[in-house]
């Protein structure tokens, strides 16, 4: 075999794949184990959307509709927007894909942040794009630097808002800013996986910003039910954007891209409020708590307006990673990400949370870090 690879897909670094939990705790003699490692919600899926799925079971011979029409509906109710504004994705990681495909030829530019989600520059590659990245500022999106490096090639600038891993938010006197600096050509995509953690204080309200005004760029708003609504497993996203840039979106998606079942836990879990709004408190009230309680262990816990933040443990994060590990709790080492004494941690259910700062407590002795 001789296979011809084109240098933009072989120069690829494939996403880690993570062990089943089965694996690891089969590896590290070890039961019971949780993870906090991927920002998942502790809490769902809502009963009522589990419910709704397996009702959907039934219709499994056919083809779902290709259009979310009632998932669409829904969402245009609640948010305000007319349905065609919406488009839908396998995840709203495929929504990412699809803005990538319909934008960025071979050569063409889009900026992107580092540390931030790593699946945008990823789908930059596949496309023969190039990536211009930008560190971060204090934690937060350098938008000085981003509009320093948009060209008349740049398509695309991806902004998660809150971002992952930092769990910083931008004011919003400076997205306005940014965004009325920014020539016509320029999509700007606004990944809001996390919006629904951010408390009433520091909410605003991002979708005026999608209007087609003339002479500003384009933006496209980034939704997940894989979050807040606890359906990571199930994989629905949706972006919200103009009409002219979601019929972009539509050219390139393939027509079922939402599978039927998806489709019916999404509307059952949008109409569960109850559960929704009880996650939000929770996640709330454990992210006070355990922020407080690291501290008395003598780490630094970061502010976050999602459902994690970051902690400086005061030593090398990755040791302190496998020291939890073999305690059976899964976190996340940021030494990868350029920050050598941090560990990100998503907030779990109370019993998990008592857990963790159990572990974290013996982790740092045993590493010499406390
Ligand atoms: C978790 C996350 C998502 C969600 O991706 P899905 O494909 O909808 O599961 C998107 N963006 C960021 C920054 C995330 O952390």
């Amino acid at each position: 075999m001789k296979l011809q690879v084109p240098r933009n897909i072989s120069d690829i670094t494939p996403y880690p794949p993570g062990k089943p939990i089965e694996e690891l705790e089969r590896e590290y003699g070890i039961t019971g184990s949780i993870k906090l490692a991927s920002n998942e919600n502790p809490f769902g899926p809502s009963p009522a959307a589990v419910a709704a799925m397996h009702d959907a079971l039934a219709d499994l011979h056919r083809y779902p509709d290709g259009s979310c029409y009632y998932l669409a509906q829904a969402l245009s109710a609640s948010l305000g927007i007319a349905p065609q504004r919406i488009v839908f994705g396998n995840g709203s990681n495929e929504v990412i894909e699809f803005l990538v495909k319909a934008f960025v030829g071979e050569g063409d530019e889009v900026v992107t942040s580092h540390p931030s989600f790593l699946m945008y520059q990823k789908f930059v590659q596949v496309r023969g794009g190039i990536n211009h990245v930008v560190k971060l500022h204090d934690m937060y999106h350098d938008l000085d630097e981003i509009l320093g490096l948009v060209t008349d090639r740049t398509r695309l600038i991806f902004l998660d808002n809150p971002n992952n891993p930092t769990g910083t938010l931008l004011p919003y006197e400076r997205l306005g800013a940014f965004l009325e600096g920014l020539p016509d050509h320029v999509v700007v995509v606004l990944d809001e996986a996390y919006i629904d953690f951010v408390d009433e204080q520091n909410r605003y309200d991002t979708m005026p910003l999608i209007e087609d005004v003339g002479g500003r760029c384009g933006v496209v708003l980034l939704r997940t039910f894989s979050k807040a609504h606890g359906l990571a497993g199930l994989r629905v996203g949706f972006g919200l954007m103009c009409e002219e840039i979601a019929g972009c979106l539509h050219k390139v998606r393939q027509p079922f891209n939402v599978n039927l079942v998806a489709q019916k836990g999404a509307c059952a879990a949008l109409a569960d409020v109850g559960f929704y709004q009880k996650t939000l408190q929770r996640t709330a009230a454990g992210k006070a708590y355990l922020s407080r309680e690291v501290e008395r262990l003598g780490c630094t816990a970061y502010p976050s307006h999602t459902n994690f933040f970051l902690i400086d443990v005061k030593g090398d994060a990755t040791a302190l990673y496998e020291a939890m590990l073999k305690k059976g709790v899964i976190i996340r080492s940021m030494k990868a990400y350029g920050f050598n004494d941090f560990i990100r941690v998503n907030i779990g259910t109370g019993e998990e949370n008592d857990r963790f700062l159990g572990a974290l407590a013996e982790a740092l002795k045993e590493c010499g870090y406390a």
